[in-house]
Order: structure tokens, then sequence, then C-alpha cells
């Protein structure tokens, strides 16, 4: 084997629609990455390239208008074009979820309303749990909705959302009063239809500016304040209230894969971009590759990306079979994030001096990285779902 992250047995399908998307990513998004980034811009040309290769409808099922493909080729995508830059399979991510929520959650009557056109791009999703005050501890969301004849009323605010401005379908989770005594079940998904843009969208609902972050630019990510906001009981996913809890983690745990596969693009770059510059720079008379502690920096970075790549596939492959892969997605979230951070801190170490250039692609892996330690649950809450899952299987009976 050279090239790193390779994946066995693909199919042909596979193949082909991952060597266009590396051909667009080689083609038009590299090449323009740092710009758009370096000046906070929404990349609206790739996100048309995306539209138009079909990519919005990766995984909705052909009978609705998509490719039907499954979590793994869509992961291997988003793999691919992190390694470009990790902001545009941002833009997809969150619109993922949506989908992969509303084909396993959704009514009949909210399939064939929302699918065909997220499939084609026009409905474009995104995605709230998250709040001021919580984010790993999700049960605790405030944010309320209160039955009012054929409405809820909703009040409260959302926080940390990733196309809050770009989408018009945003899945929420609030709270609605179930009278159940575990706070998770008193938890309701509602699927809000509002106009793209800023300011007051629609009547009580206002999307405030972008956050001002420091990577993962030209994506927006936003606040959404409800304030006596109407939405008809039509809207609840799947037509139920009290099931938010279930489905929104769900879509966490394919989320989850996709943050690992982002982590492992990322880190196929900061590889690449090192062991280019290791040949071309020299010191004391040879390339510093030939200075063995590179050399040695370099083979621990490939195997790290080797082993975070093949934890993302499995885990990917696990959730296809149909299985439940909360611990095999926790465990690749968790190894393919701290890989992707150590091995870009590598590769900023190899670039010397030029690595804090904003002129060099390095410096922007350098502010991206982090964020995967962070999305989709932190280390220390992949690391609680994988010890409870482990007692599932290893509890010492008597
Ligand atoms: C750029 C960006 C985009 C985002 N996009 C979205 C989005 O689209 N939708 C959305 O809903 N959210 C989104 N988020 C929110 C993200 O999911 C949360 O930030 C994340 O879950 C962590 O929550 P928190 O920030 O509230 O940290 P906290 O939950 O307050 O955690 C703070 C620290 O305490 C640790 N900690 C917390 N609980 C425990 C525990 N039980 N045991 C040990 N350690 C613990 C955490 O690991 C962390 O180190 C986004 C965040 C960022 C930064």
């Amino acid at each position: 084997m050279a090239r790193l992250a390779q994946t066995a047995g693909l199919t042909e399908i596979q193949e082909e629609i991952l060597s266009t998307v590396r051909t667009f990513v080689d083609k038009e998004i590299i090449p323009h990455a740092q710009a758009l980034e370096h000046g906070d811009t929404y990349p609206a040309d790739i996100v048309e390239g995306m539209k138009e290769m079909g990519l919005f409808g990766l995984t909705i099922p052909e009978e609705f208008g998509g490719l039907g493909e499954s979590l793994l080729t869509y992961a291997l995508v988003v793999e691919q074009i992190a390694r470009g830059w990790m902001s545009v399979s941002g833009v997809i991510n969150t619109h993922f979820i949506v989908a992969h929520m509303l084909k396993q959650h959704g009514t009949d009557e909210q399939k064939a309303r929302y699918l065909p056109r997220m499939a084609a791009g026009e409905v474009r999703g995104s995605f709230s749990m998250s709040e001021p005050e919580l984010g790993s501890d999700v049960a605790a969301i405030r944010t309320k909705a209160v039955r009012d004849g054929d409405d809820f009323v909703v009040d409260g605010q959302k926080m940390w959302l990733t196309n809050g401005g770009s989408s018009n379908l945003t899945a929420v989770l609030v709270k609605t009063d179930e009278g159940a005594e575990k706070a998770h079940r008193n938890l309701t998904a509602f699927l809000v239809e509002k106009p793209e843009g800023y300011g007051e969208v629609a009547p009580g609902l206002t999307i405030p500016g972008k956050i001002d972050k420091m990577g993962y630019k030209g994506v927006d990510t936003t606040e959404m304040v409800f304030d006596g906001f109407r939405i008809g009981a039509g809207q609840v996913l799947g037509g139920r209230t009290g099931q938010g809890f279930g489905q929104m983690m769900d879509g966490v745990e394919v989320g989850r894969v996709n943050v690992a596969a982002r982590a492992c693009g990322i880190a196929i770059r900061a590889f690449e971009l090192a062991i280019e510059y290791a040949q071309q720079r020299r010191t004391f008379g040879k390339p510093i590759v030939e200075h063995q502690a590179i050399a040695f920096k370099l083979a621990e970075m490939a195997t790290k990306v080797e082993a975070a790549h093949l934890m993302m596939v499995n885990a990917a492959r696990l959730k296809d079979s149909g299985a439940r892969n909360d611990v095999e997605a926790g465990m690749a979230k968790l190894i393919a994030s701290e890989f992707c951070a150590e091995v870009t801190q590598e590769a900023f170490r190899i670039h010397g001096g030029y690595g804090y250039s904003k002129e060099y692609e390095i410096e922007r892996l350098m502010r991206e990285a982090p964020f995967l330690l962070i999305g989709e649950g932190t280390s220390e809450i992949q690391k609680t779902i994988i010890s409870r899952g482990l007692l599932r299987d290893y509890r010492t009976r008597g």
C-alpha cells in the first residue's frame, strides 16, 4: 500500500462517485479554499457544483429523487470534500442529518413534502439541539413548545446552528410537556420552515447574524431566537410528541461518522502537505525528510490517518447493515478527531516558520481541526457513550 485511506470492497458506482468528487475537490475546491476561507465567504459556486453532482440527494432514496447511496458512500465523499476544505462538508452535513431523520422518522406526508426538494438542494436542512446554556447535556433543553389549538407556541433560544442562516428547514429539538419522569422523554423535534437570511425571518423567529469563529469559516453558524413563534402540529417530526430525543440521537449517530470522515479528510490533507514540504525544504545539506526525526513523524502521521480511516469505514458499514453503531461511531469520532488534531499539529511543525504564515494551507487546517474535537459531542462525551456501551456487553453478572 502506498496511497493512504483506500477502501476495500467498494462497488463500481461508489468508485465512480468518489473519483468524480475527488476531481471536483482538486479542481474546484482546493485552489479557492484559502481565499474564500480568509474572506469568510460563503462558497456559493462550489455549493452549486455540489447540487449539480446530486450530492444533496446522495443518501435520499431514489423514489424521492435522490441517489439512494449508503452512509459509507456519503462518509467517503465527505472525507474527500474535507480534504479540500472542511467548511464545504459543513454545508452538506446538517442537510444530510435532517434528510436522514426525515427518511427514518418522518410521516409519509413529511417525506413526500420535503425529501424530493431536499434531493434537488432546494430545501436545505439545518439541525438544532444546542442552547446557550447547554450542548453536551441535551436533556436539559429549555426552549419550550406549548400546545395552543392546532398549533404549538415556541419560546426560547438556540445556539450554534451550522447553516442557521443559509438553510430553509431546521429540525429543532425543544421541550414539550409530556409529564414523563425522564427529562429526555419530554423532548420533541419540530420541522421549522423559514426563509434563508438573517433578522426576524418569520413572526416570532429571529436569526441574529453569523457567529465570528476561529475557523470553519465561509459556512454560517448562528443563534435562533423564538419569541411566541407559532408552528402547526403537523410539523412535529413523525407526528408524535415526546419522540424527539431518540430521533435526534439517530441523526447524531450518522453525524458522528460524518465528523470522523471530516477529521480523516483534514488529516489526509495535512499529511499530503507535510510529505511534500519535507521533500522540498533542505536543512544541513539535505531535504528534511532525510532527517530521521521528520521521517518518523511522517510514518506516525500516516499510521494515524490509516487507523482513523479504517475505524470510520467500519462505523459507517455497521450503520449501513442496520445495526446500532453508537459505540463504533463514538470510537471512530474520538480517534479520528484526536488523531486529526495531532497529525495537523505535526504537519504544522514540519513546515517550521512557514506553517505560521497565512500563505500556507496548514495554517487553515490548524484552525479547523479543533472544531472536530467539539462538534457532534466532545471527546469526553464520546468516552461516556463508549464506556456505557461496553458495559451493555461486558457487565459482570451475579
Ligand atoms: C462551530 C460550531 C458549530 C456547531 N454546530 C452545531 C449545530 O449545527 N447544531 C447543534 O445543535 N449544535 C452545534 N454545535 C454545538 C456543539 O454540539 C456543542 O458545542 C458541543 O456539543 C459541546 O457543548 P458545549 O459547547 O455546551 O460544551 P459543554 O457541554 O458545556 O462542555 C464543556 C466541557 O465540559 C466537558 N463535559 C461536559 N459534560 C461532561 C461530562 N458529563 N463528563 C465529562 N466532561 C464533560 C465537555 O467535554 C467540555 O470539555 C456547534 C458548535 C460549534 C463550535
